[in-house]
C-alpha cells in the first residue's frame, strides 16, 4: 500500500518536478477508509506528516507540487465509487461518494441511470472532484459546492473514524442520507478549508432537472454602469429571478473563454490552412464580443415561470445592457442557419461564437466540459494533451480571488484597482465577478504566465501577493486561498487561528495532517 517513487510514476510528475526537481516523495492510494485509518495511524507512529488529494487537480490554488517536501501524498483518487448507486432516484436524490468520484463520472452515471437528475457543476475539467472541491469551498454554476456536501464520514488526525450529521446514527439509518443537519453542534464545517481530517466518503446533494432552463446573457452597453450593472443582478438574484450563479466577466476573461473554439471553428472551415486564423478571431471577437462587461445567469422553472422571470430581467436591465436568452433549440437552430451561411463574415463570426459558446451553455444545466481547461492547453501550445494533463504544461495559473459585498460601487472599485495593479506588472488580469449568495459574491480573477520561465514566475507571484495586500487593505480577504498564501492569511496572534489552532490538538494531536493548511503551523 505504502509507495515510495520518483515523482515520475506519480502522475502529477510535472507539477512537483517544477518545484521540487527530482525529489522522491512517498504517494499512498489507499482504496478504503481502513487503509486510510491505517495510514494516519501508521503516520502518527511514524512522525510523519500527510496531506490528502481527492484528485489533485486544483491548478492555481494548490496542486501536488505546492505540497512541502516531506511531506507524504494521499491520492485518493482510486476510492471512486458511488456507494449507493443503486438507491438513487428522483425521490431520493443523494449521492453517497468517495473522494475520487469525478464530476464527469457523476454526469455520465446520471446521465445513463437517472437522466431527470443532475447536479451543481463546476467550470473546471470533468476529471475533477467532486469532494476535493467541495471542501476546498469550490462553487459550482448553481452556488457554492460546501452546501452541496453533508454527512461526512472523516478519518480524523488522530486516526478515529467520525460519522458527522445524521450519518453518525450508521449508514443503514432513514435519516442517515437525506438530512444535512443532525442534532447538536454542526461538526460538518469543520473539515472545510481545514486541516483537521481526511474525508472518505460523504452525501452529495442532487438536482431534479426542471422543466424548462435558459441561459441569459447580458452584455453591458456603458462601462461606466458596471456598479448599476451589478446591482441590478444582484436584485435579481436576491429575489430568485435568477436563481443560479451570475458570472459578470471582463473583456480579457470573455475573449480568453471563446477564442479557442472559434479558431477551432475556423480550422475547420475549408482553405483555413491558407489564412491568418489568429486576425482572423480578433475580427469575430470584434463582432461578438466587442463590449467591455458581458455577464451569463440562468433561469429555470415551469414554461411560465421562466417566461416571467426573463421578461422581468429584460425590463430591469432596459438602457443597462442588451439581454438575450440562449437555450439549446436557439443555438441548434443559430448554429444550422448561420454555418449554411458561412461565407458571409458577419455569419462566419456567429456560427464560430455559438461553437464556442456551446459547451459553456451546458454547466447550468448540469453538463461538466474540459472546455475551459482546453483552452489554456492550447494558449499554451499543448492542445495535444488531455485536461487533466494540465499540470504537465508551462501554463502558470495564480488565483487571487477576493469575498466581496454586494455593493457594486465598492465591487466595481475593487475590481478597477485590482486591474490597474495588475497591468503595472504587465499583466492582464482575467476577471469573473460571480453572484454567489443572496448577499455575497466573489471576484474570481487570475494571472497567467509561462511557469517555465523563471522571471515570469517571480513577476507573477510579486503581482498576486500585491494584489492580496490591495484586498487586505479594503478589509476584505480571498475566499479561497492558495497553499503558497497559508502564512499569510494564517495570523498567529488571532483568537479565530488560535482557536483553530486549538481544534488542531483535538482532532490531530500529532499534526500529521496537512500542517499549516488553514491553520497556524505547529
Ligand atoms: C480554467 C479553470 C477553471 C476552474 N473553474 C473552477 C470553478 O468553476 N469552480 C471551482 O471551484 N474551481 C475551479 N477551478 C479550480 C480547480 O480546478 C477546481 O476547484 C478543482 O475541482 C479542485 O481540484 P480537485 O477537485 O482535484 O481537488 P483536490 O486538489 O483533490 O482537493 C483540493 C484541496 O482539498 C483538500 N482535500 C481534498 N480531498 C480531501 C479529503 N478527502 N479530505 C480532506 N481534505 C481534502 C486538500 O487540501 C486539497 O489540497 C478552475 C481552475 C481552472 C484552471
Amino acid at each position: 500500500m505504502i509507495e515510495v517513487c520518483q515523482l515520475e510514476k506519480t502522475g502529477f510528475e510535472r507539477e512537483v518536478l517544477a518545484a521540487h526537481a527530482g525529489q522522491p516523495r512517498v504517494v499512498h492510494r489507499p482504496r478504503s477508509t481502513e487503509e486510510v485509518q491505517a495510514l494516519v495511524q501508521g503516520a502518527r507512529a511514524r512522525k510523519v506528516a500527510l496531506h490528502p488529494l481527492s484528485t489533485g487537480l486544483n491548478w492555481g490554488y494548490g496542486t501536488p507540487s505546492d505540497v512541502p517536501v516531506g511531506v507524504e501524498l494521499i491520492d485518493l483518487s482510486g476510492m471512486n465509487r458511488i456507494l449507493n448507486a443503486d438507491e438513487i432516484s428522483e425521490s431520493n436524490p443523494v449521492a453517497l461518494i468517495e473522494p475520487g468520484v469525478t464530476q464527469g463520472q457523476l454526469a455520465d452515471f446520471l446521465q445513463a441511470r437517472q437522466p431527470r437528475l443532475m447536479f451543481n457543476v463546476t467550470g473546471s475539467a470533468r476529471q475533477t472532484s467532486l469532494i476535493g472541491n467541495a471542501l476546498d469551498r469550490g462553487v459550482g454554476y448553481l452556488g457554492p459546492r460546501r452546501e452541496d456536501l453533508f454527512g461526512l464520514e472523516v478519518v480524523t488526525g488522530a486516526g478515529t473514524v467520525i460519522k458527522t450529521g445524521f450519518r453518525r446514527l450508521g449508514d443503514e439509518s432513514p435519516l442517515a442520507h437525506c438530512h444535512p443537519f443532525g442534532l447538536g453542534p454542526m461538526l460538518d464545517g469543520l473539515f472545510f478549508q481545514a486541516n483537521l481530517g481526511i474525508v472518505t466518503s460523504a452525501c452529495f446533494r442532487l438536482i431534479p432537472r426542471p422543466p424548462r432552463q435558459i441561459a441569459v446573457s447580458l452584455a453591458l452597453l456603458n462601462e461606466r454602469d458596471l456598479p448599476r450593472f451589478i446591482a441590478v443582478l444582484a436584485s435579481l438574484k436576491r429575489e430568485r429571478i435568477m436563481g443560479t450563479v451570475t458570472h459578470i466577466g471582463n473583456r480579457a476573461r470573455t475573449r480568453a473563454s471563446l477564442m479557442h473554439g472559434i479558431v477551432r471553428y475556423l480550422e475547420a472551415q475549408p482553405g483555413s490552412a491558407s489564412r491568418d486564423l489568429m486576425a482572423e478571431a480578433e475580427r469575430v471577437l470584434e463582432i461578438v464580443a466587442p463590449d467591455q462587461w458581458t455577464s451569463l445567469g440562468g433561469i429555470s422553472g415551469t414554461p411560465g415561470q421562466v417566461r416571467a422571470a426573463f421578461s422581468e430581467v429584460r425590463s430591469r436591465m432596459r438602457g443597462i445592457a442588451r439581454v438575450m436568452s440562449i437555450d439549446d433549440a436557439k443555438l441548434d437552430f443559430g448554429y444550422a442557419l448561420l454555418n449554411a451561411f458561412r461565407f458571409i463574415p458577419w455569419a462566419r463570426a456567429n456560427a464560430a461564437a455559438i461553437a464556442a459558446i456551446r459547451p459553456l451553455h451546458g454547466l447550468a444545466s448540469g453538463h461538466p466540459t474540459d472546455a475551459a481547461i482546453d483552452n489554456l492547453l492550447w494558449k499554451f501550445g499543448r492542445a495535444d494533451l488531455s485536461a487533466a494533463s494540465l499540470g504537465q504544461t508551462d501554463c502558470g495559473i495564480l488565483f487571487i480571488s477576493p469575498a466581496l459585498p454586494m455593493d457594486g460601487v465598492f465591487v466595481a472599485k475593487v475590481v478597477a484597482e485590482m486591474t490597474a495593479r495588475a497591468s503595472k506588472f504587465g499583466h492582464q488580469l482575467y476577471v469573473t465577478i460571480n453572484i454567489e449568495t443572496e448577499n455575497s459574491m466573489v471576484a474570481v480573477t487570475n494571472l497567467l504566465f509561462d511557469r517555465s520561465d523563471e522571471a515570469a514566475r517571480a513577476n507573477a507571484a510579486a503581482c498576486a501577493n500585491e494584489l492580496h495586500d490591495l484586498i487586505r487593505a479594503y478589509g476584505l480577504e480571498v475566499y479561497r486561498a492558495r497553499m503558497d498564501m497559508m502564512n499569510k492569511i494564517v495570523e498567529p496572534d488571532s483568537e479565530y487561528w488560535k482557536t483553530i489552532q486549538q481544534l488542531k490538538s483535538v482532532f490531530d494531536p500529532d499534526h500529521v495532517i496537512s500542517p499549516g493548511h488553514y491553520n497556524i503551523a505547529a
